[in-house]
């Protein structure tokens, strides 16, 4: 802008200049001529009075030197020039100042030579007998003037171009300070030229404006980040290059990576799996692509959609979920299912085989109690097993299981170790009960299933002449019932297994069993809110501890 006012200032200037140049000399050289045609003027009536006077004789002998004289008669024949010779002199009967003096007694004109260069003056003034005197002089022209006087010209006006230059400095910083000094974040309409008060105004009020604004929008992020950190899935939004614009912490939880090293780094620094690529690579071609990636124990989802914009995909969305227990929980049920079908299917066929055999007539009548008892064992298994796994079902469901209730573990277990006295004799393996009453918060069938599942077990893998021995105490911390037996013990490997469903140790030693009866201990203790744990030393025995939460506070669910 400085520069801009300054070079007009300064074509101004320059301007008036010339133009003042062109006027000076335009109105000088306008007043010389005026002086000359007066001094011509004069000289011509002093020539014209001489040849009234004296004729020829005049003009020949008394005329002063210096200008051109020349008369003509009334017809235009020039009759004597001092210059020229009069015979060789065309008719001047058409030139302006001898027509003119001819028609009203007196006449001038100015002509320039024909190199521009010079300017001839010329006064004409009519004699009494008709003929006419014509006086001239010769004067430089204009432009011979000022070529004349060019060095001081040139001078002169070198300086006042000098003189131009600083003042157009000058002016021009003084004009803009002011400008510049304005404070655009802050402009005062007061402070500075009137004309700009309207633009400072508007400046000011688009100036809160942005700051409203930035107000809102700083809360919208603050609002956004608020809630993309709190949410455990990961998110990030990418642009069409791949780098990352907005990420929260969980998707850099379970990219399993830290925040990205600079910013605009492409997502592929993130995570370099194939799987994680192809999402991506998807989204940004305008598919909305799912993947699962599984890394360790743990599994991943990744979700990347398009985002578009006018109609192209301008980035890409993506969302990141944990689904390791979702998909641990698929796998179990997977396995649940396939583990009930085959266990349902062992007796079953069994059943089946032996029905058929009797059925063809092929079983002596001695054999058929050996045969009935099979199918009748067999059926029992299957009851048993079908009982297990709706039991289990129910405990996961959590309802249906039964009203809660205050129960004695002594009288529990005593009722127990009478179910299973007979059991413990055919296995030759003694039972004792320790300990007393111990009052417990809970539903007395799943108590009761805890405690006959435990003991049934230590019956059941105890070895011969061995003893089991169920201990209830009531301790400040809550009631525990321990059943120890004197087996063949549970393998370090197996002690977290045993819990799983359908899970034995060594199907040939499980007798009968389900490998559901643990599971149900299990969900069972969990379901009052009690806890297992399990020691055990191979060949030497194992003890099973359920410490159940104590009686106050230990409220009923509704
Ligand atoms: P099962 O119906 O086979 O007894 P459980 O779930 O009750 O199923 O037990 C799972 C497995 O744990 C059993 O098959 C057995 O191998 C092992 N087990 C359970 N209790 C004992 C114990 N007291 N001593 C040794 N092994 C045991």
């Amino acid at each position: 802008m400085t520069k801009r006012i300054f070079r007009s200032i300064l074509a101004v200037s320059v301007a008036v200049l010339l133009g003042c140049l062109v006027l000076i000399v335009g109105v000088l050289h306008g007043y010389f001529q005026s002086r000359v045609m007066a001094e011509l003027e004069s000289r011509t009536a002093y020539v014209a009075h001489g040849v009234e006077m004296d004729g020829m004789r005049y003009l020949t002998e008394g005329l002063p030197a210096g200008s051109r004289v020349t008369w003509v008669d009334g017809q235009g024949n020039v009759l004597f020039d001092n210059w020229e010779s009069a015979g060789e002199l065309e008719n001047h009967a058409q030139r302006q100042e001898i027509r003119q003096a001819l028609e009203t007694g007196r006449g001038s004109a100015a002509r320039y030579s024909d190199t521009l260069a010079q300017k001839t003056l010329y006064y004409a003034v009519r004699l009494s007998d008709g003929t006419v005197v014509r006086v001239s002089d010769t004067q430089y022209s204009v432009w011979v003037l000022v070529l004349q006087a060019m060095q001081p010209v040139a001078f002169v006006m070198l300086l006042a171009l000098l003189l131009a230059l600083w003042l157009a400095g000058r002016v021009s910083r003084q004009l803009v300070q002011p400008i510049n000094a304005i404070d655009l974040s802050a402009p005062d309409a007061d402070s500075t030229y009137e004309e700009l008060a309207p633009l400072l105004r508007k400046i000011r009020s688009q100036n809160r404006q942005i700051q409203r604004q930035m107000l809102d929008l700083k809360r919208s992020r603050e609002e956004f980040t608020a809630i993309t950190e709190n949410m455990s899935e990961g998110f990030l939004v990418i642009d069409q290059q791949t780098r990352v614009l907005t990420y929260n912490s969980s998707a850099l939880r379970l990219l399993y990576t830290n925040a990205p090293a600079q910013e605009g780094e492409s997502i592929y620094a993130l995570n370099r799996e194939s799987g994680f690529r192809h999402c991506v690579e998807g989204a940004l071609a305008g598919r909305r692509t799912e993947q699962l990636l599984e890394k360790d124990d743990s599994c991943r989802q990744v979700i990347a959609s398009p985002v578009e914009r006018d109609g192209t995909v301008a980035g890409a969305v993506v969302v990141i979920l944990d689904v390791t227990e979702k998909e641990q929980r698929e796998q179990l049920r997977r396995e649940f299912t396939a583990n009930v079908s085959h266990e349902l299917k062992t007796p079953l066929t069994s059943i089946l085989g032996t029905a058929e055999i009797m059925a063809g007539g092929l079983v002596k009548p001695a054999d058929i109690p050996h045969f009935a008892g099979n199918i009748h064992r067999e059926a029992q298994r299957l009851i048993g097993l079908v009982n297990d796994i709706i039991k289990l079902s129910r405990l996961d469901e959590g309802g249906n299981v039964g009203a809660w209730e205050t129960v004695d573990l002594y009288s529990q277990a005593q009722a127990i170790s009478g179910q299973l006295q007979q059991a413990a004799e055919k296995k030759n393996v003694t039972m004792e009960l320790r300990g007393g009453p111990a009052m417990v918060r809970g539903v007395p069938q799943i108590v009761e299933e805890i405690l006959y599942n435990l003991w049934d077990n230590a019956i059941a893998y105890n070895r011969p002449g061995g003893s089991v021995t169920v201990t209830v105490t009531d301790t400040p911390q809550g009631a525990q019932v321990t059943v120890a037996d004197t087996g063949i013990g549970i393998a370090p490997e197996a002690r977290e297994r045993v819990f799983e469903r359908f899970y034995r140790v060594d199907k040939s030693h499980s007798a009968g069993g389900t490998g559901l009866g643990l599971s149900i201990v299990k969900h069972g203790a969990a379901y009052l809110g009690a806890s297992v744990t399990l020691e055990s030393e191979m060949g030497k025995g194992s003890t099973f501890t359920v410490t159940f939460p104590p009686v106050s506070g230990a409220d009923t669910p509704s």
